[in-house]
């Protein structure tokens, strides 16, 4: 068996010991003589799973009792319309902050349900950027703000926290979520699809103040109602229960390194190394603003376009693959998220010298 650094940004690499607890549990969760693929979700077995999988999730981020947890389906791209379906209630406004194309996304479905104002954004700088505090225009009126935590496709990552007054705040934090410790009390929502950061793809987890829930727009379905999910538990129908297992092995692990602050000097180390190498080599070159840079996403170019094939083509001889970078962008990005070992990055590192040497 030969397992590859996988650069991917998502569906993105899953720790090797939870792969491995996976595997051995596979034919018989602790002695009940199924996979958790076959459990029911009201058995005693998957229930002892989500409970513990929940509390575990509340104690990596400190999440206070005043905020429901939710293991959904539909993906972060469901949340784009469950957000303003329940939080907008009798308002009519919105602000987002488009930072790229998961915000555009998020904004163009909002503009179903409400008005948006765009408060800020990067569209004018091709999104290499976050807009700064200063540089946001909130209206107090809205019924939230919405942003994107960490740009996946475009490699940039908010580093400071949009203060929205009595505005609730709303975050898509699927490509960051669990990098690093946050305070859970100055959100009103956060959502995150698992497959870049969590878990295999098909949960989608939804952290939400209670006194947010409960009204949902005319014409609302019911599962897109997050008050029937919080009040069963997130078994108001079949939970995703194979994704929720696999993402309470991530958990566990990431409080047995010793929890979230471990995990971001963890990551600050790997994206510092990772973009010291590309800003300290002219061969190589990264789009996005120094402020703004992402832990998790880093995108970068090569001095000759024409090289990219064969960069691509010598990294996976290498073992390190999916270092193409998104179509909007062009160029690499290597996707480094918590499960990323400080092997892949150091093999990375390496293999980027070689072959600036060879070819620049
Ligand atoms: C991947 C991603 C999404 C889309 O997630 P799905 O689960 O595919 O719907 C949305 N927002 C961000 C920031 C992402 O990285």
């Amino acid at each position: 068996m030969s397992r590859v650094f996988n650069f991917s940004a998502g569906p993105a690499a899953l720790p090797q010991s939870v792969l491995e607890q996976v595997r051995d549990e596979m034919l018989d969760w602790q002695g009940e003589g199924m996979s958790v693929m076959e459990m029911s979700h009201r058995g005693k077995a998957f229930v002892s799973i989500l409970e513990q999988t929940e509390a575990d999730l509340r104690e990596l981020l400190a999440i206070p009792n005043n905020y429901k947890v939710l293991f959904l389906q539909g993906g972060a791209s469901a949340q784009f319309s469950m957000v303003p379906m329940n939080l907008l209630k009798d308002k009519t406004n919105a602000d987002y902050i488009n930072t790229g194309s998961w915000s555009k996304k998020a904004i163009a479905e909002a503009k179903k349900y409400c008005e948006v104002n765009v408060a800020g954004g990067s569209a004018d700088v091709n999104f290499s950027r976050v807009p700064t505090q200063q540089e946001l225009q909130l209206d107090p009126q809205a019924a939230y703000l919405h942003f994107t935590s960490n740009n996946t496709i475009f490699g940039t990552e908010f580093h400071y926290l949009p203060e929205s007054g009595d505005v609730p705040l709303v975050c898509d934090a699927s490509s960051n979520i669990l990098s690093k410790p946050i305070d859970v009390s100055k959100y009103g929502l956060i959502y995150a699809g698992a497959q870049k950061n969590i878990g295999p793809a098909g949960v989608t987890i939804v952290i939400v103040r209670d006194d947010l829930i409960g009204t949902v727009l005319p014409g609302t379905p019911t599962m897109f109602d997050y008050q029937p999910h919080a009040d069963n538990d997130s078994c108001y129908n079949t939970p995703p229960t194979f994704g929720v297992y696999v993402a309470g092995l991530v958990f566990r692990k990431l409080l047995s390194e010793g929890g979230l602050a471990q995990i971001e000097a963890r990551n600050v180390r790997q994206s510092e190394t990772l973009y010291k190498m590309i800003d300290g080599n002219g061969f190589y070159d990264c789009p996005t603003e120094q402020a703004s840079r992402s832990r998790m996403n880093v995108p970068f170019t090569l001095a000759n376009a024409e090289l990219d094939g064969l960069f691509l083509q010598e990294a996976g001889a290498a073992g390190l693959v999916t270092l193409k970078g998104h179509r909007s962008v062009g160029g690499m990005r290597a996707s480094i998220y918590n499960a990323m070992p400080d092997e892949g990055i150091a093999a990375l590192v390496s293999f980027m010298a070689d072959f600036s040497s060879r070819h620049g």
